[in-house]
């Protein structure tokens, strides 16, 4: 089976089909971006790489980031986090404040908003230069030192970030926010704002198949157990109140942005990323989930 062969006839099929998603309008900048745009980069165990369209070019990786916040808070304090934020899924929209009321400030899990602002909190009350050791993990992770936020974005979802400050704000009143409110959004905005391609995409992630290895297998980014731990959170919680489809339809561990990104891991195969930015009404890729949909099917290669 040859995989590239595959994955560009599911490209070349995918690019021409309609699409009537809508870029996010959530942040002003982002909503300038080509609606259009669509890329694929796939990494093998192997090392064989390949991509199609416009996998070398950066786009906004808002919510994958988070992938990036829960990996550095488990390295840092393992189980402990979890004192702090569940791991159920939310069956609920990413920025929902209600769940968060009703369940007494505790987030059902790192991927949703509120959630991920615990994470940022955490890793706020445990590092000299949160922004900058960001920058660094994922550097090294991914191996591209040229990786950076885009201040511009960060600055336009600050401007219009509301929902995210009224989550803050009730994290806080529920005491589960050490770190002053601003500084916590302030991390956060930057952390969304993160610039990569997909190649750049599915290098980093390719810890999370690979054992907890970077792609050269230099760096242990952490042990099995943990990447087990996060892949199981990733299927059950990535896509937010569509992660029982993204299972249904893809049946792998993945995550979303709402930049159109998605990346997607099959442990001991292959990390894949995708970017379009078109999104459905629950904030996920609409080509970038039918893209990954064809792959498993095509190859019969989901983990189920
Ligand atoms: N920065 C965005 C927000 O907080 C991220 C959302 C997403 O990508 N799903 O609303």
């Amino acid at each position: 089976m040859n995989l590239e062969i595959i994955l560009k006839e599911i490209y070349e099929q995918v690019k021409n089909e309609p699409c009537d998603g809508m870029v996010t309008s959530s942040i002003p900048e982002l909503n300038k971006v080509d609606p259009d745009k669509f890329g694929i980069h796939l990494l093998r165990q192997d090392r064989g790489d390949f991509g199609f369209g416009d996998y070398n070019q950066r786009f906004s990786i808002q919510s994958i980031s988070k992938v990036f916040t829960i990996s550095m808070a488990v390295r840092l304090h393992g189980e402990d986090i979890w004192k702090r934020v569940g791991v159920e899924p939310s069956g609920s929209p990413f920025n929902s404040l209600v769940q968060l009321e009703y369940e007494g400030g505790i987030p059902r899990n790192p991927f949703i908003n509120a959630g991920a602002l615990v994470i940022a909190d955490i890793l706020l009350s445990s590092l000299k230069k949160p922004k900058d050791d960001l920058l660094e993990f994922v550097r090294m992770a991914s191996g591209v030192e040229s990786i950076g936020f885009d201040y511009q974005v960060a600055a336009s979802e600050k401007a219009t970030g509301f929902r995210n400050a009224a989550m803050v704000n009730m994290l806080k009143s529920f005491g589960n926010l050490d770190n002053d409110i601003e500084a916590v959004l302030d991390f956060y905005f930057h952390q969304c704002s993160l610039a990569m391609s997909c190649k750049e995409l599915s290098h980093a992630f390719f810890y999370l198949c690979n054992k907890g290895f970077t792609f050269d297998n230099a760096i242990e980014i952490m042990n099995e157990k943990k990447v087990k731990r996060i892949n199981a959170i990733m299927q059950t919680c990535g896509f937010y109140d569509e992660s029982g489809e993204f299972t249904y339809r893809v049946g792998l561990p993945g995550k979303s942005g709402i930049g159109g990104g998605i990346i997607a891991i099959n442990p001991g195969k292959y990390s894949v990323a995708t970017w379009h930015p078109r999104l459905n009404p629950k904030g996920n890729s609409v080509k970038g989930m039918k893209t990954l949909e064809l792959l498993t099917t095509y190859t019969s290669g989901s983990i189920f």
